[in-house]
């Protein structure tokens, strides 16, 4: 209002500066006549702005606004201002809806907005990976159409109330199989919001859960079955013949020490896979000494029954954990005592790689058929099931031979041909020894 009143003011001091000597040298005529100059002028000048601010309107760019001449000049200048702020807020949006699109693409969740006719108003890019959509065709899609299954069509018209609707379903159309967990709640007023999780890696860790107990339970049922049998049978049969009884006993022992090495074995997996390889119980020590070590106990249990040979080089070290190492390559030599039919022959060697050292075990036994040869380092894997359950062994060996192996960033290999034998070899990192440099 100022700035009018003094705009107003100052175009009347104006008039009335031009009256003066126009009426001195022409009296009121030449008063009206400089008058209608000026107002013309006046209008002129007005034009001349309105023009360049329709212009400028037309195509607003902050640098281009125009200058101008009086109440003109102070119009420009607060437009100028305007638009000034205009263009900061709008950069100030845009990098908040980065943001937002940033955090968005982070999350581990599928986002969709729907509104009153299922119509996709925005999704995130994960929420299309999960079902399965076109991310940029089917924005603005009718979700309904867009998945066409009865399950699906149904769980969308589920009243939405206290407890929102969720749904299960398994995609395996496109990229892998897939379980997806949809849930919908509203959103503002007439939107609704379904969030999509992938839920296939749970899903995998409860069921390999699941066999993992059904198997444990399975290897302890089979001995426990055997002992109450023969528990029974004692009770029943107070009179038995000492020798049949010393054998009933002698049966009994062997399967309970079946199920105290299964135990051991489960409990060494489980400290294996939660210690993680950890660096807590590593130290440096000499491989040479526990292969040799090893070698001894091979051949205990061997008891002669097979023919033994040994090549293992002198003086290497590595850094680890001796307990876990001697697990895993003491279950390679006691596989290949097992395996190995009586006179075949077992070599166990070690040799210098320079870096690396390398520890294997080759014997003369049935050979794995290739079919067996990727899944013998599951737990509870047996190559034929029947026979290897009577051989003693409680499926585990191998697992934690992997396991144990993997701590120390190292992998087993196998090679076997039926008929011929097996190879099972491993390299483990050399370490310095204590004060080298
Ligand atoms: P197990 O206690 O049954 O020996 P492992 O995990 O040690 O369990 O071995 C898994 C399977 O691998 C065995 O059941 C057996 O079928 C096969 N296997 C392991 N070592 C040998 C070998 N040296 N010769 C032939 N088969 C072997």
């Amino acid at each position: 209002m100022n700035l009018i009143r003094r705009h107003l003011l100052g175009f009347a001091a104006l008039l009335l500066a031009a009256a003066i000597p126009a009426y001195l040298l022409g009296g009121f005529a030449a008063v009206g006549g400089v008058w209608s100059l000026l107002l013309f002028a006046y209008l002129l000048l007005h034009w001349f702005h309105l023009v360049r601010l329709i212009r400028w309107l037309a195509n607003p760019k902050l640098r281009l606004v125009p200058r101008g001449y009086g109440i003109w000049d102070d119009i420009f200048n607060t437009l100028l201002l305007q638009a000034k702020s205009r263009k900061k807020r709008k950069q100030q949006l845009g990098r908040s809806l980065q943001r937002f699109n940033r955090v968005i693409d982070a999350m581990p969740d599928g986002v969709i907005i729907l509104d009153q006719e299922g119509r996709i108003e925005w999704m995130n890019r994960l929420a299309a990976v999960h079902l399965d959509l076109d991310f940029e065709k089917d924005q603005n899609g009718i979700l309904k159409n867009l998945i066409r299954t009865p399950e699906f069509h149904s769980f969308l018209q589920q009243p939405l109330d206290d407890t929102p609707p969720t749904l299960k379903i398994r995609l395996s159309d496109g990229l892998k199989p897939r379980s997806v967990m949809l849930t919908r709640t509203t959103f503002e007023t007439r939107l609704e919001l379904l969030v999509t999780q992938d839920i296939s890696a749970a899903e995998q860790l409860n069921e390999t859960r699941s066999a993992f107990i059904a198997n444990v339970s399975h290897e302890l049922r089979t001995p426990l079955t055997v002992i109450s049998g023969f528990l029974e049978t004692l009770a029943d049969l107070p009179d038995l013949p000492p020798g049949e009884r010393a054998e009933f006993i002698g049966l009994m022992q062997q399967e309970s020490n079946r199920m105290l090495n299964l135990i051991t074995d489960l409990l060494t997996l489980a400290r294996l896979e939660n210690s993680g390889g950890g660096e807590t119980h590593k130290q440096t020590f000499s491989l040479s000494e526990l292969a040799e070590q090893i070698c001894a106990e091979g051949r205990a249990l061997s008891d002669g029954r097979h023919q033994f040979q040994s090549q293992i080089a002198e003086n290497i070290l590595v850094h680890g954990t001796e307990s876990e190492l001697h697990s895993a390559l003491g279950n390679l030599v006691a596989n290949a005592v097992r395996y190995t039919p009586e006179g075949g022959s077992i070599t166990v060697s070690l040799h210098d790689n320079g870096s690396n050292a390398e520890f294997s075990v080759r014997d003369t036994g049935p050979g794995i058929t290739p079919e067996h040869l990727p899944h013998l380092t599951e737990r509870f894997y047996r190559a034929d099931a029947g026979r290897n359950r009577k051989n003693g062994g409680t499926g585990l060996g191998l697992a934690i031979a992997k396991h144990a192996l993997a701590n120390h960033h190292a992998v087993l290999n196998i090679s076997s041909s039926v008929g011929e034998g097996s190879t099972f070899s491993t390299k483990l990192e050399k370490a310095e020894a204590v004060g080298e440099p």
